[in-house]
């Protein structure tokens, strides 16, 4: 066997953190961190390593302002170097800066940085750290709105629709993976995509757009006559046209089996994330009520498991589109709470080198015509490996080279070529032992090429950013933990309390 390309993060720490009662959570200040730490939200002395040093708020705006809506966007996993490579990428390729970078310099906008640690290890997962802004409470990793002592609390979108307001989620992952997950549903395990399925047709979600369609069988969609079901980009077409001239009812999108395509290779095959965006917000604004949306690029995380720069880039870039989609829907008006973060870091990549080849490294990463995830499967990952390179009359040496050129374009040494087949046959053990994934090899000889380096395949406890701006969004102090966006959004919104489930 081959050494694995696992996308999964790698064995939880022992528990760190108490879990914090939700109803202990809304009974102190929000967002005081003298007050989480009371609650037993934060282990002390993290609270004394990390005093944001600000009083608490109030669940409202100055001048009693709420939001009508709230949208919530996620790249996942996304490092602030990941944030900082699709600036410098744009702006090489395309002479232009994100959106995400041109929004900090809007008048009335609000910055952050946020803790993403979870219960019970200081590097999160997605589903914690989504629960987090689900629910307002810190979970153990792997659960999705599900306490360690087996508590329910209601996910945001639940509570949103209890309130009248209709809701939604787009992805480019599967729609019943750890991120939309954690706005909806409640699990003891985010390994539980029939029961997150089960849960986001229950439950009623009025726009659901992205992958994963085998978690929606037929025998559970015909519990829903009255939900739409899209499953081309054509489909998606011919629905957005009619938008507007009939009265719409819920909507669901598959668009893949599992996850959505790669941008680098989406080939217009699925909906772009910032169509989706738009075709969600098109429907839902026709709700007088208002809506909670969520938006997430959910592969910048896949891609930089895999070490894998010019995907990455390109899934960040995708996002910063969407966002740019959003944010052309939000120009005049002043009712919607956008924020706009991430839930972890992930390998923490970053252009390492000097001088003027760092502009052509850039220029080759965005050049890529596809991801690590093509090459692993030219190359029979999911055959047994040996026999796939039987296969052909080519050298293992020659058939990896073409399959890496024909990706990236980049042609690598004999030196790097013979590093990576020595990983895929488990014969090149990194000193850091997560490196040695075959995935992590070939993103380290591409480093070379890119400039473009990571720390490991995993997630990282870096502190992240947020970005908000509309009413609300000044509740958000310089410094916070995840778990208060959740109250930020509740606040806003002057929702009821949620009835219990
Ligand atoms: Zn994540």
């Amino acid at each position: 066997m081959i050494a694995g390309n696992t996308m999964e993060p790698s064995k939880h720490v022992p528990h760190l953190v108490p879990t914090l009662d939700r109803r202990s959570f809304l009974g102190v200040s929000l967002g005081s961190a003298a007050g989480l730490a009371a609650a037993g939200a934060i282990a002390p002395s993290l609270t004394r390593a990390m005093q944001p040093g600000r009083p608490g708020g109030t669940p409202r705006g100055p001048g009693g302002k709420k939001a009508l809506n709230v949208i919530f966007m996620v790249s996942d996993g996304m490092s602030f170097g990941t944030l900082s490579l699709a600036e410098i990428a744009s702006r090489v390729r395309d002479a232009k800066g994100t959106h995400w970078v041109e929004l900090w310099g809007r008048e009335g906008v609000k910055r952050s940085v946020m803790r993403t640690a979870s219960a019970d290890s200081l590097v999160t997962d997605s589903s914690a750290a989504s629960s987090s802004w689900g629910c307002g409470v810190h979970i153990n990793n792997d659960a999705v709105n599900f306490t360690p002592d087996g508590k329910t609390p209601v996910p945001i979108l639940v509570q949103a629709a209890q309130n009248a307001k209709a809701t939604g989620l787009v992805t480019t992952t599967r729609l019943t993976h750890a991120t939309p997950a954690g706005f909806i549903a409640n699990c003891p395990s985010r390994n539980s995509e029939e029961e997150i399925g089960r849960q986001i047709i229950a439950r009623k979600v009025d726009v659901a757009l992205g992958g994963g369609s085998k978690y929606f069988p037929d025998s559970l969609l015909s519990k829903r006559p009255d939900l739409r079901v899209l499953r081309t980009h054509a489909e998606f077409d011919a629905y957005r046209a009619a938008l507007g001239r009939a009265p719409s009812g819920p909507v669901l999108g598959m668009f893949q089996k599992s996850h959505c395509l790669y941008e680098c290779e989406r080939d217009n095959i699925d909906p772009s994330l910032a169509d989706m965006a738009s075709l969600a917000l098109a429907q839902l604004s026709t709700h007088a009520n208002g809506f909670v949306l969520q938006i997430e690029g959910g592969r910048v995380d896949h891609a930089a498991h895999a070490n894998d720069a010019g995907a990455m880039v390109g899934e960040q870039l995708a996002f910063d589109r969407a966002l740019g989609a959003v944010l052309s829907w939000m120009e005049n008006r002043d009712d919607t709470l956008l924020i706009v973060t991430t839930d972890h870091g992930n390998a923490n990549p970053g252009l390492t080198l000097y001088g003027p080849d760092t502009y052509k490294g850039i220029e080759r990463l965005c050049q890529v015509r596809h991801s690590f995830e093509w090459i692993f499967d030219q190359l029979g990952m999911k055959l047994q490996y040996d026999d796939a390179v039987a296969a052909t009359k080519l050298s293992e040496e020659d058939r990896v080279g073409s399959l890496v050129r024909a990706a990236t374009g980049i042609q690598l040494g004999r030196d790097e070529i013979g590093a990576f087949v020595g990983a895929l046959h488990n014969r090149n053990p990194q000193l850091f032992e997560p490196m040695s994934r075959s995935s992590s090899v070939l993103g380290s000889c591409l480093a070379n090429h890119y400039g473009v380096g990571f720390i490991s395949p995993n997630h990282t406890a870096d502190f992240v950013e947020v970005t908000a701006i509309g009413p609300g969004s000044e509740l958000i102090a310089p410094f916070i933990d995840n778990i208060e966006l959740h109250g930020v959004m509740i606040g806003a919104l002057d929702l009821r309390p949620a009835a219990p489930l």
